[in-house]
């Protein structure tokens, strides 16, 4: 069993020649509503890999709150763990995309920020029949080091994305098997930019000075750059046309915990990773452009 706490949101893009000015109408030409949220991402991406995976976290009263729990259990996501608040929405992301893609996004991530107590009960609860719990930035950074903590403290193996951009209080560290930036959140929490190999290289030489048992730094197009303090390499990206990158590292994440899960050393999790990922950029959408298994194994052989 795979555990995912963390975020479940619902994105609201619109598409329109161009982006308004203060105060002005425009009228747009299509919209659309895709499922997101990197916790909620990651397991589905956990699940599409044949893995069983349960979500831990809460959505809002409102009429996205049902339909994001929905859509977790039809792709075989258990949702037993997602609870409703009606202090607040369910985590949204308004996203106005412009001519040529340009973008403008507000995020109110709402109930995902009211996980708490419940939802460490709820870990707590499922951790003795799990092989790895996922973690990202999208609920309280408190929360998540209380449970990284307990899981820890079973064996169970502790998978952290550090996104989006946020602060990783110290303490964090030690308790993660597995800390996975892509190159914008591992520049945030080294402090120089990450843009290959090399670079990489020395910021996983510096997160595991941290206290993280391995890093993996996630380059896009580039791969995956991985290091566990006996070992390290690097995993060139598999090539693919790209159409739509966002997800790419949740699909990268559920896939590497399930490999891991199954019992693969980190370097075959990695390319696990990166099949996955290298998929899910030849599909639109986040939640919809998780791979399946079957064609996870088709790309690595
Ligand atoms: P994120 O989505 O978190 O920004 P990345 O963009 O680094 O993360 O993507 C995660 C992984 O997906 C990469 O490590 C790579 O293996 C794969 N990937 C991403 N973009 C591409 C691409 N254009 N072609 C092939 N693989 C890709």
């Amino acid at each position: 069993l795979i555990l995912s706490l963390g975020g479940i949101n619902m994105d609201l893009v619109t598409f329109s020649d161009r982006l308004p000015a203060d105060g002005e109408t425009v009228v747009g030409d299509r919209f659309v509503t895709y499922p997101g949220g990197k916790g909620a991402n990651q397991a589905v991406a956990a699940a599409r890999m044949g893995a069983r995976s349960a979500m831990i976290g809460r959505v809002g009263d409102d009429t996205f709150g049902p339909q994001l729990v929905d859509l977790l259990q039809s792709v075989g996501v258990e949702t037993s763990a997602v609870g409703v608040t009606s202090e607040t929405n369910s985590g949204i992301a308004v996203i106005s995309v412009g001519e040529g893609g340009q973008n403008r996004i507000v995020q109110v991530l709402g109930a995902n920020e009211t996980c708490g107590d419940a939802e460490y009960d709820a870990v707590a609860a499922l951790l003795p029949h799990a092989s790895a719990l996922m973690l990202q930035l999208e609920v309280s950074v408190s929360l998540s080091i209380r449970v990284a903590e307990l899981a820890a403290s079973q064996g169970v193996n502790v998978i952290l994305d550090p996104g989006p951009v946020r602060a990783v209080p110290n303490e964090f560290h030690q308790w993660v098997s597995i800390i996975t930036p892509n190159e914008t959140e591992a520049e945030a929490l080294v402090g120089y930019a990450i843009a290959d190999a090399h670079t990489a290289a020395n910021a996983a030489g510096g997160l595991l000075a941290r206290g993280v048992g391995s890093a993996v730094i996630k380059l896009g197009a580039q791969g995956a750059y991985w290091a566990d303090g006996q070992a390290s390499g690097m995993v060139p990206a598999f090539a693919v046309e790209a159409v739509d990158t966002v997800a790419a590292g949740d699909a990268f994440n559920g896939a590497l915990a399930v490999a891991l899960s199954e019992g693969h050393p980190l370097e075959t999790a990695v390319r696990w990773g990166c099949a996955a990922g290298a998929l899910s950029v030849t599909r639109i959408g986040a939640q919809g452009s998780m791979p399946e298994r079957h064609a996870v194994m088709a790309l690595l052989n």
